[in-house]
């Protein structure tokens, strides 16, 4: 057995997100702004993705080195083809305990049982609002809010369960439609969590005025259903969980810009070309393609790994300010959320 890395700040490496195409079919606003990720963006040519066998290996080198969970993201991962093929290569990863993909849900009414059957474990659906107006706005495609709902249910139907869903929160855009959002999922067995609007990549404007904080998150839903917190599940989760007094179930709130997580973040993230990141805030990254093609073998690729991870020093979130905000950073549909 290799030895796990741990970073300069005591932390392990135990997930691993895997973008498979920097592609979608939204816009939303805060991540793919129309006005950059136009007819003359260049998206990343075929021949320069992780083949799924590329992947697979990527993966098991990551889970020799400590790695327990696998979410699959993008772009859009749904919009790469035979996606439950790589869905049933990597649940036979060996020490691999949570096979898990991000979604936009909007193919996933058609696609979920079909990814169950591969393995995969759970799935977690981006849903902005429940108003088709705001929605629309937001996803900048015109695309219906019950699409998606139709796409939650047919995850939770397959066993892709609990589903999660995520809603990111920017002030005067969706606040007013948090505590909507909290009814409606309520006593579903789906958890709803709201993230707070994050300064990712460097093309959707951010500014800390459009943040909700996820104090005045909670204080507006407890107002209507009263909330007390629940403990963390596992080192490393980032959401703060709440339950409903009246046992209807529970709530994450993400809050990465006002409660920052960085000393436990235990995540590494591969773009769908192959470059590894150690911080979702990266500006630079480590070419893993070039030794998968250049033919370094699993032992190359782990210390190559295990290098980058041992000089880890990532703490974007705690040292976030006027200055870090315009940084160059990747862009979050490249490097998977
Ligand atoms: N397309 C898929 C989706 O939307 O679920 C997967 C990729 S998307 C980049 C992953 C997650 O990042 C989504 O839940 C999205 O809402 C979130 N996200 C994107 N930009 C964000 C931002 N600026 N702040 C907070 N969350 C963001
Ligand atoms: Fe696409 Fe997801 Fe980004 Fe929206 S958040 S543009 S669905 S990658
Ligand atoms: Fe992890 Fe970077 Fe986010 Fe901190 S800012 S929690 S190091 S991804």
């Amino acid at each position: 057995m290799p030895v796990e890395p741990i970073d300069t700040m005591g932390r392990p490496i135990r997930d691993l997100r895997i973008s498979v195409t920097d592609r979608c079919n939204f816009r939303c606003t805060y991540c793919m702004p129309k006005e950059i990720f136009n007819r003359e963006y260049r998206f990343l040519e075929r021949d320069l993705l992780l083949t799924f066998e590329e992947i697979e290996r990527v993966a098991g080198v990551f889970s020799g080195l400590g790695v327990r969970k696998l979410r699959l993201t993008g772009g859009e991962p749904l919009l790469r083809r035979d996606l439950d093929v790589l869905v049933g290569a990597l649940a036979g990863i060996a020490g691999v305990d949570d096979l898990t993909l991000t979604t936009n849900g909007s193919l996933l009414a058609r696609r979920a049982a079909a990814l169950a059957a591969a393995g995969l474990k759970r799935v977690t659906v981006s849903l902005d609002s429940l108003d088709d107006a705001v929605f629309a706005a937001m996803n900048d495609v015109g695309f219906p809010v019950q699409q998606v709902l139709d796409g939650i249910e047919a995850a939770s139907a397959a066993g892709l369960t609990p589903v999660k869903v995520n809603a990111v929160i920017q002030r005067g855009v969706n606040d007013d439609g948090i505590v909507a959002m909290a009814e409606h999922f309520r006593g579903t067995g789906h958890i709803l969590r709201f993230i707070e609007y994050m300064d990712v990549g460097h093309t959707n404007g951010w500014r800390l005025d459009d943040v909700v904080p996820a104090r005045e998150i909670r204080e507006r839903i407890n107002a209507r259903y009263p909330l007390q917190p629940i403990d963390a599940g596992y080192l490393g989760e980032v959401a703060q969980r709440w339950r409903y007094v009246d046992g209807a179930g529970e709530i994450g709130i993400i809050s990465s810009v006002t409660r920052p997580f960085c000393r436990t973040c235990t995540r590494a993230r591969i773009s769908a070309e192959g470059m590894l990141y150690t911080c979702l805030f990266a500006t630079a990254g480590t070419d893993l393609r070039v030794l998968l093609r250049g033919g370094a073998s699993d032992t190359d690729l782990a210390a190559a790994v295990a290098a980058v991870w041992t000089a880890r020093t990532d703490r974007y979130s705690e040292i976030r300010s006027e200055a870090t905000v315009p940084l160059p950073k990747v862009e979050m549909s490249y490097i998977g959320g």
